[in-house]
């Protein structure tokens, strides 16, 4: 197994750096593992990927690949259906996103997917223009009549004066190599008062923190992601930054599918006993992991004051 020599992101030394998994989703045999560096707490694949293969990664297998992570119920072969299976995550983010639209704002989402967080925002009067390389996704963006750009590089090239005030990206920060620059590049696009918002999966998933299944360990720490981020590790990278900036925890799967990955092994049971056990205890098992820390997801909010 090849060893790191130091962390890529605190440069901490390999007398720090230990082994999380050897288990990489999607890695088809390569010797890769993840590691998880003592003194910054980030998690981070060894050896990463070279530009050559994430790019053919993103060119050719992205769309193919979270299809089979998501199952029947993620709708990622049709683009409509992916639009009604992410109504429960649009109006989760909208909790959240709504103190910041109080008025008519101009929103960029780097990697809009379908566009499901964007439709409902232009009905409500904010100028939207997405961001994303997928062509089956951004055709279909396109036909619905938003902008939509390959690249936050050929939005730059072709709208050179763009500015934003809200500009958001939901799981993408953890497939990016270089996080410092991505985010710098976006704090230059942002108006004065403007935000940054994104979600990235929590390191501190609970069905890994609490539950430790076995077969969620094979599933969770995927080939398509250089780093996996706790809250320290991820104050870590926004404090190189500089910027003022708040961290929110989230849920996004609830007992049920914790419950299916505890007895199937699999992910997928997302609402299955949720008529046994009743929006109470719904919001309780949430609130519970939220406020304990082993939560799935975390929220970061960076402010251009
Ligand atoms: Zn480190």
């Amino acid at each position: 197994m090849p060893l790191p020599e130091h962390c890529p992101l605190c440069k901490a030394g390999a007398e720090n750096q230990s082994v999380v998994t050897p288990h990489v989703f999607g890695a088809k045999g390569a010797r890769r593992s993840f590691f998880h560096c003592e003194s910054c707490d980030v998690r981070y694949q060894y050896p990463g990927l070279t530009p050559d293969q994430e790019a053919r990664f993103y060119a050719a297998e992205f769309e193919h690949f979270m299809a089979s992570r998501a199952g029947d119920s993620g709708g990622w072969q049709d683009t409509e259906k992916h639009i009604a299976a992410n109504e429960s995550t649009r109006l989760r983010r909208m909790a959240y996103l709504d103190p910041h639209l109080t008025e008519r704002l101009s929103v960029l989402e780097i990697g809009c997917s379908s566009g499901f967080m964007l439709y409902p925002l232009v009905g409500a009067g904010h100028e939207c223009i997405g961001v994303e390389p997928s062509g089956a996704f951004s055709d279909y963006v396109r036909k619905r009549g938003l902008a939509v750009y390959g690249s936050v590089h050929e939005l730059h090239t072709l709208k050179p004066d763009a500015l934003f005030d809200i500009i958001m990206h939901f799981f993408v920060l953890e497939h990016i190599a270089d996080p410092l620059p991505f985010l710098q590049s976006q704090w230059k696009l942002l108006k004065p008062g403007g935000k940054i918002v994104f979600e990235i999966p929590n390191a501190a998933d609970p069905l890994y923190t609490v539950y430790n299944i076995p077969e969620f360990e094979r599933f969770y720490w995927s080939i398509a992601h250089p780093w996996y981020f706790t809250e320290g590790s991820l104050r870590y990278l926004l404090d190189r930054l500089g910027y003022s900036y708040e961290i929110i925890r989230e849920q996004r799967y609830d007992l049920s599918n914790h419950l299916i990955w505890a007895r199937d092994g699999r992910p997928g049971g997302m609402g299955r006993f949720s008529h046994v056990f009743g929006p109470p205890l719904e919001m309780a098992y949430r609130d519970a992991l939220i406020r304990s820390g082993q939560c799935d997801t975390l929220v970061g909010i960076i402010r251009k004051d």
